[in-house]
């Protein structure tokens, strides 16, 4: 490494560490007014788009839980991460669209799958996971959220409102997975026409209707960089930064 790429890294981990103290203060303080304990709030660094490097300084700043969505991406990532901090645990999450041929590989590195949607993704993530269960690459069932659609909007993916307790009772039947709780994405604040508070307020019920039904689904993973303390206050456990966290990487570093 030259002496210019050195101090390129260097910097680069000031403004990570700089950043994380900042995400870790909004959250100590959107707890605090929310009066719930920070310790039942869990951070996961959103590491799509940016390299594996990161990913290891992010490790060594005591970050463990790990956010990716895109299978592809994601499987190279998690190999090299692997290389540059043999003895680290990252846990790494899928978060993202997955299609059924990809369910294989992800099972193969995801801790879990957040954006179960649809039986069929269930279905070829349940096949996947007994596999793996068979071949000794998982010692037990692959755990799973359920993507809510707060508005009904395809874009984001998600299950809508009306097909929730249905798919919900299908995956409690898969042997191969463990549902875990509910994943939503809120429709971004600034948008014209969106309320975060009403869409938050309809997430927690959501994930409240869930959890009535199967009390072991009790996760909730909702907000991100610019929603963070509305999810909060409206009991999310995960909060899934990446903006915020990582800022905005230039494509030439990419
Ligand atoms: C990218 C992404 C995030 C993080 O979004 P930021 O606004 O960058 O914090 C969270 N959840 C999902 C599903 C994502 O795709």
């Amino acid at each position: 490494m030259s002496v210019g790429e050195d101090r390129d890294a260097e910097e680069r981990r000031a403004e990570l560490e700089r950043r994380l103290a900042a995400v870790r203060e909004r959250i100590a303080q959107a707890c605090a007014a929310a009066g719930r304990d920070p310790d039942r709030v869990e951070l996961m660094a959103v590491t799509k788009t940016v390299p594996a490097a990161d990913v290891a300084v992010l490790l060594d700043l005591g970050l463990t839980l790990f956010g990716e969505n895109r299978a592809q991406e994601a499987g190279a990532k998690v190999a090299e991460v692997a290389a540059l901090r043999p003895d680290a645990r990252p846990r790494w999450h899928f978060i993202g669209g997955l299609q059924r041929n990809k369910a294989r590989t992800v099972v193969g590195w995801a801790a879990r799958v957040e954006s179960v949607d649809s039986v069929r993704l269930a279905d070829a993530l349940d096949r996947a996971a007994a596999h793996a269960l068979d071949e000794g690459r998982r010692t037990g069932p692959l755990p799973v959220l359920l993507q809510y659609s707060v508005d009904g909007d395809a874009a984001r993916g998600g299950v809508p409102a009306d097909g929730l307790m249905a798919l919900a009772d299908h995956v409690a039947g898969c042997a191969g997975l463990r549902l875990e709780g509910l994943m939503a994405v809120a429709p971004l604040g600034g948008d014209a026409g969106v309320d975060p508070e009403a869409a938050f307020t309809d997430i927690e019920r959501a994930a409240d209707r869930l959890r009535s039904a199967h009390p072991e689904a009790s996760v909730l993973s909702a907000g991100m960089s610019g929603d963070l303390e509305v999810a909060i206050r409206h009991a999310s456990g995960v909060v899934r930064v990446g903006t915020a966290l990582v800022g905005y990487r230039p494509l030439a570093s990419l």
